[in-house]
């Protein structure tokens, strides 16, 4: 009999913190799950589910263009953004649902407050005042947008936050940031028939990804009509007498636009939670501090998922639930594995991506082998449509191990997934080799490049 009240407090009912207090529930743990604003966290209520219908959503401009080639006549069309965000909200309401309903059924008991550390084992719940005990905390809150107070004006500007249900779907929108959201919001509002502008920093958009689809993803994306601005900065963002927004650029000069997005990065949700009094370590970002194993430095108290920043994605945040609930519940010590993550950009056309860039496997291997492959894809044949696909595959000479798979075009993110698999395992070029194609698909190629495009030796390209 534990001297606690719960074996197990989780605060946060996103991705991570659901799955560890469900499956902690499930061995018959008492447990209990505090969430302050909408069960289902950043991924279901304003991250990867609704991104990923408004992404749905956009494409259909290109569709019904595209149909034409293929026979069709398309009638009027028109496009009701009320509509989307009212049916959004209906799935995502329903999949907030199903998260309170794994979390019943196991037997955990949800608790809508915010919660906030009182001590090592102690936690106070907003809503009543009332102080709970627990034998372990899991703290699992995630991020939020970067709200770049740095910036004059960053007060006028929305974040993906806010984009997801904004009154009116905006004539014109400058996004800020060449990172996944940036570059996956600058798709959706395009294809929604919004004049869409992107500003970046760096000199070339997506920069942790291999510069073959950057430069691609670039190309396809202006070719659409996306504007993008590399080498620049908002210096500042002020309301003209219209209510539209003036941004200032360092290099572009004034943008007068209808709305403003930050999409900087994200950072974690770790103010006013009681870290210190519970001894919980952050870093200089604010991340909470973890072991490999998720443990803070308090004692009985872990953190998973975005709010110790070690891979800001769902699928690692569920991850690391699981492997807690080994390592705490199971006897089984199992620290997350974060190699070899495979991941989408869902941008149009999209990125599906696992392993190493080009760069960073030229620096790695003394010898590297370049499989490269752009063509248009056959849908986009009799579509007329200016679409290229690029494959790429990095091998290292010295064991033919696939160290890098690169995908821009159409279901790259499905792609990605499968090649994600391969790597993990450890495949080889000679094993792509001598798997048979599937005919006819755009992923055959893959499996069909049998001579390199080029080799790299010490990082340079051998003639
Ligand atoms: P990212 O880290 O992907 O991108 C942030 C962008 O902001 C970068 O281009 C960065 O530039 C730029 N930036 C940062 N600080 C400044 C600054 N002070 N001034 C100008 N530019 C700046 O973050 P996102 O916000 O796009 O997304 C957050 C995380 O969420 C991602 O890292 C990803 O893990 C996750 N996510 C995953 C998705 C998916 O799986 N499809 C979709 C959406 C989000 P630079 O590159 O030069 O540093």
């Amino acid at each position: 009999m534990t001297a606690f009240d719960y074996d197990l407090f989780v605060i946060g009912g996103g991705s991570g913190g659901v799955r560890s207090a469900r499956l902690a529930a499930a061995l018959g743990k008492k447990v209990a799950i505090a969430e302050e604003f909408r069960y289902g966290g950043t991924c279901v209520i304003r991250g990867c589910v609704p991104k990923k219908l408004y992404v749905y959503a956009s494409q259909f401009a290109e569709h019904f263009e595209d149909a034409l080639g293929f026979g069709w006549s398309v009638g009027e069309r028109r496009f009701d953004w009320q509509k989307l965000v009212a049916a959004k909200e209906q799935e995502i309401t329903r999949l907030e649902g199903l998260y309170r309903k794994g979390l019943a059924n196991a037997g955990a008991e949800i608790l809508d407050t915010r919660a906030e550390l009182v001590g090592p084992n102690e936690v106070r719940l907003s809503a009543t005042g009332k102080t709970v005990s627990a034998e372990r905390i899991v703290i699992a809150v995630g991020g939020h947008p970067s709200p770049h107070d740095a910036l004059p004006g960053h007060e006028l500007c929305i974040t993906s936050n806010e984009a997801f249900d904004l009154d009116q779907l905006p004539k014109s929108i400058l996004i800020a940031g060449g990172g996944y959201i940036a570059v996956e919001f600058a798709n959706i509002f395009h294809g929604l028939g919004v004049e869409t502008t992107l500003i970046y920093r760096g000199k070339e958009i997506l920069s942790r990804f291999d510069q073959d689809l950057r430069r691609g993803l670039h190309a396809a994306m202006e070719e659409k009509g996306i504007r993008i601005l590399c080498e620049d900065i908002i210096q500042s963002v002020s309301a003209g007498r219209d209510g539209r927004r003036i941004a200032a650029t360092m290099k572009h000069g004034e943008i007068v636009t209808d709305q403003v997005m930050l999409a900087l990065g994200r950072v974690p949700n770790t103010r006013s939670l009681g870290l210190e009094t519970a001894g919980v370590k952050t870093d200089e970002r604010g991340a909470i501090v973890v072991d490999a194993y998720s443990r803070t430095t308090a004692p009985g108290i872990f953190a998973l998922g975005d709010v110790t920043d070690r891979v800001q994605l769902t699928p690692v945040a569920i991850h690391e639930a699981m492997c807690f609930i080994e390592t705490e519940y199971k006897n089984n010590p199992t620290s997350p594995d974060h190699d070899l993550i495979a991941t989408a950009v869902f941008s149009q056309p999209e990125i599906g991506t696992v392993g190493m860039a080009e760069d960073e496997a030229a620096r790695r291997f003394a010898e590297l082998e370049v499989y490269r492959a752009e063509f248009r894809p056959m849908r986009a044949t009799l579509s007329g449509r200016k679409e290229k696909m690029i494959m790429k595959l990095l091998v290292n000479a010295a064991d033919r191990k696939v160290v890098g798979a690169h995908i821009l075009g159409h279901d790259a993110g499905e792609m990605a997934q499968l090649l994600g698999i391969s790597l993990k395992a450890g495949c080889t070029k000679d094993d792509f080799d001598r798997t048979m194609a599937v005919h006819p698909t755009a992923a055959e190629e893959l499996v069909t490049m049998y001579q390199p495009s080029y080799r790299l030796r010490n990082g340079e390209r051998l003639p």
